[in-house]
């Protein structure tokens, strides 16, 4: 019957977190896959979270509206465009509550497929490997844009703006606002300003993914671009993730906001995301939602919250610069200075992947073949050990 399916390769990141699993060592250290590791490399729930879930245990849920909790959408629009936003205050913004940051992806990708059909997307040239499968998967041609430079560990700023400015009416480009997957190298402000000054001339479609809010800086500025962009009244596609900065990674909870002309038109925007959700699955699952909105919609526990991924952020921090730190010990001919510019849970290491597999069979240590190492996977038990690792392996 199914002799003609062909077999799924599987996931690159997902399969290298198999073979660690199956990797005898006792000493072995994963930091392939993006999860946030407290300093016991444990998985923490942020306490606020914790409290709000405890609160909604053992209900009944009944079924949510096809685009999810309205008081969940709405505080996800204020934390994304800010409490004061005009755009809001207009009614201008159609927001839905998806599954996880990739179910928004895939949303938007659909709608944008069904209305926008000549439109093709472009990603950064390193991207997170899932953007291109949700749009090949709803059908689009994915193309790249000029992003990192192996030789500064920065961005190759003016080629992206030259590509942008090469671009079609209507062309999609994902942007990450802050964090980027997998490289960790932002764009500054002013980048961003010039960066969108360019997609408004050329009529671009900016979707922007932001899955690290509050990793980067803090919970405003990282989401600056949209801010920027919202300001400029761009049509702007954002999908947001509370996997990470709430934990909540199986609980699938996500948004897509979709900034519109004026509310009518905001209005027909929701009314055909509604139509996508209820084909594929009818409605969203409550139990996350409920907790991320009795975090959202309580001001105490939302402060809580907001506090506790700084901690988050802030131990990030210090293992970047405790990796700089022995590195530049180790090897003072050499500038490792990019582990402390470099921003959120992912640092594009610059490791070839001999250096990769090296580091994998010589000191069982896990990172992508691409070099990116998952900074959240460090603590001050194995930080040490990796750091003097990389430095033989970089020598
Ligand atoms: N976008 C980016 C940039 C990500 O890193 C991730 C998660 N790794 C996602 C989207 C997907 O988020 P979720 O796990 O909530 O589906």
């Amino acid at each position: 019957m199914y002799q003609h399916v062909t077999p799924y390769a599987g996931d690159p990141i997902l399969s290298l977190v198999e073979t660690f699993k199956q990797d005898p060592r006792p000493n072995k250290i994963n930091l392939s896959i993006g999860i946030y590791f407290d300093n016991e490399g444990k998985m923490p729930f942020p306490n606020s979270v914790f409290q709000a879930a405890q609160r909604i245990e053992n209900q009944v849920q009944p079924y949510l509206p096809m685009e999810g909790h309205a008081g969940f959408r709405a505080a996800v629009a204020k934390l994304l465009f800010g409490a004061e936003s005009l755009v809001l205050q207009e009614n201008r913004v159609a927001a839905v509550q998806t599954l996880g940051g990739s179910g928004a992806l895939k949303l938007g990708a659909d709608f944008i497929h069904r209305w926008f059909p000549q439109s093709h997307v472009f990603v950064s040239d390193p991207t997170w490997d899932n953007h291109r499968g949700i749009f090949e998967g709803a059908g689009f041609e994915v193309g790249s844009y000029p992003y990192y430079d192996p030789a500064t560990i920065g961005v190759k700023f003016d080629a992206m703006c030259d590509f942008f400015r090469s671009l079609p009416e209507h062309s999609v480009v994902l942007l990450h606002p802050c964090c980027h997957n997998p490289t960790g190298v932002d764009l500054l402000p002013e980048q961003w300003d010039t960066i969108l000054n360019i997609v408004a001339e050329r009529q671009l479609i900016p979707f922007m993914d932001i899955a690290y809010q509050g990793f980067g800086d803090t919970f405003d500025s990282d989401a600056y671009a949209i801010r920027q962009a919202a300001k400029l009244n761009l049509p702007l596609f954002v999908s947001c993730s509370f996997s990470k900065n709430m934990s909540l990674y199986g609980q699938r909870v996500g948004a897509l906001m979709v900034l519109a002309p004026n509310a009518a038109q905001a209005d027909l925007v929701l009314g055909q995301l509604k139509f996508i959700v209820r084909r594929i699955y009818s409605s969203p699952p409550a139990q996350g939602v409920l907790a991320a909105q009795g975090v959202l919609g309580d001001t105490n526990l939302a402060a809580q919250w907001q506090n506790e991924v700084y901690e988050m952020r802030d131990r990030i921090r210090a293992m970047r610069l405790k990796l700089y730190e022995v590195l530049r010990e180790k090897l003072p001919e050499k500038d490792f200075s990019y582990f402390v510019k470099q921003r959120g849970m992912f640092s594009y290491t610059g490791l070839s992947v001999a250096q990769v597999q090296r580091l994998r069979d010589e000191f069982a240590i896990y990172v992508l073949d691409s070099g990116r190492l998952c900074v959240a996977g460090l603590n001050e038990g194995n930080v040490e050990t990796v750091a003097k690792a990389l430095a033989q392996v970089f020598a």
